[in-house]
């Protein structure tokens, strides 16, 4: 058994937390060890034992042998926002968004749309769950919208997810006001504005947030976690994820339920026999938004959905060109990607569909393409051999219509991930 768990002190957007344990302290589940300073969300231990190091990025704790699943139950709050911040709830589906910080404004006869879509393949952690308790998920919706007054609640979910949505139609009677929405099997469904398209038929502008639609979007973890500070007074100490990939017990999910946050991520594949053999890289994520991890030094956070053992990377040592989504990997990741592929980056470029918002790249229409064929001329005139690509759906679909036939080889930066679990790879619709 593992008896260090790190605890970083970033794991929501904001600041780093602010350490409220000493070394040599001695803590119990549950326990409050780092305090907010401005924007970010409490951290709480999901381990009894003894405090052995802190600084400036983590707490790290030395468990007890013993471990119970009992815990420190949070203080008596007036309002489930209140709660929602003693627990230190922040967005579980990767954002990491406090919150407290997104239910702080009421929306009369607004929306709480549940992100149930698990966008990312292989994951499906949040959709084994809602097979096995849909009841949860729409309690969490109810004190949601009784949060913010909201009036309507909406379950934003994939189409081929047959056995969810029936699940979630058996007791969805019980509920007032709350409805499905069925959404196709594409990527960046699950991306807010996205969501709000499907469901109202409006893009909002990349400078818009939900709520400007009247809505508020919340994981289906994050739903869950309110729940349980709710009705259990727990706060965030483990967290529901998926491993898989090139693993001794095969390349098919492994969906664990309620990790402790802090264990590290190579407990986690020990948990499915190892690894097998040689591989490509670590990814913590999804295959789209993940990036390449540290076996020896992570761990399992408030926000981590996916552990994916990859095979090892192919080679091409030439010419490649980067084309950047906003809703995929970024150019670090895509630079990330084509040094352990062996290749020289002549030109990288973004996809058109892109602005810059506040310095981040940001889409107009996710998953919407406006057509690539001027990109894939660019990079031809730049000297590149092949593309390596992060793009959505539909824009891949594009770039198959466009670079292959100017010589162009195509690499999209989940093909190693989706080779080594047998999934269908992001190529043509
Ligand atoms: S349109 Fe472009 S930026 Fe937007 S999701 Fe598709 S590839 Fe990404």
């Amino acid at each position: 058994m593992n008896f260090v768990y790190k605890f970083p002190l970033k794991m929501h957007v904001g600041a780093a937390c602010k350490p409220i344990v000493n070394i040599d302290d001695i803590v119990k589940r549950g326990q409050c060890i780092a305090i907010p300073e401005g924007l970010g969300a409490k951290i709480h231990t999901s381990v009894s034992g003894l405090v052995t190091k802190v600084d400036g990025t983590c707490i790290i704790i030395r468990a007890d042998e013993t471990q119970s699943e009992d815990y420190i139950k949070i203080k008596d709050c007036d309002s489930i926002k209140d709660i929602c911040f003693e627990a230190g709830i922040v967005g579980a589906g990767g954002a990491g968004f406090p919150t407290h910080v997104k239910l702080a404004k009421d929306i009369e006869n607004g929306y709480i749309i549940a992100n149930c879509v698990e966008c990312e393949p292989i994951l499906s952690h949040n959709i084994s769950f809602i097979e096995q308790n849909p009841e949860v998920v729409l309690n969490g919706i109810k004190y949601a919208m009784e949060a913010v007054k909201a009036s309507n609640g909406v379950i934003a979910i994939k189409e081929k997810n047959a056995k969810a949505i029936t699940c979630l139609e058996k007791v969805i009677q019980n509920y007032k006001n709350i409805t499905i929405k069925k959404l196709p099997d594409i990527y960046p469904m699950g991306e807010e504005r996205a969501i709000i398209h499907s469901i109202f038929d409006k893009w909002l502008e990349p400078t818009q947030l939900p709520i400007e639609a009247n809505c508020i979007i919340l994981n289906a973890e994050t739903l869950v976690n309110i729940v349980r500070a709710v009705e259990d007074k727990k706060p965030v100490i483990d967290k529901d994820i998926t491993v898989g990939g090139k693993l001794q017990n095969g390349n098919k999910q492994n969906v664990f339920f309620q990790v402790p946050i802090g264990t590290p991520i190579k407990q986690m594949i020990d948990k499915c026999g190892g690894i097998d053999g040689e591989y490509g890289e670590v990814l913590i994520g999804g295959p789209y938004t993940g990036s390449a991890g540290n076996i020896e030094n992570d761990v399992v956070t408030k926000t981590s959905g996916g552990i994916i053992v990859t095979i090892p990377f192919p080679r091409f040592e030439d010419k490649v060109g980067l084309l950047v989504c906003a809703c995929g990997a970024n150019e670090n990741r895509l630079r990330d990607i084509a040094n352990k592929m062996g290749s020289e980056v002549v030109e990288v470029l973004p996809c058109k569909n892109i602005e810059v918002i506040r310095g981040a790249n940001k889409c107009k229409t996710p998953g919407n393409c406006p057509g690539q064929a001027a990109v894939a001329l660019k990079f031809k005139k730049a000297g590149a051999k092949r593309l390596i690509i992060s793009n959505c759906s539909d824009c891949s679909n594009t770039v198959m219509n466009s670079a292959p036939k100017l010589g162009l080889g195509v690499y999209h930066h989940t093909d190693h991930v989706f080779r080594t679990v047998d999934h269908e790879l992001t190529r043509r619709l």
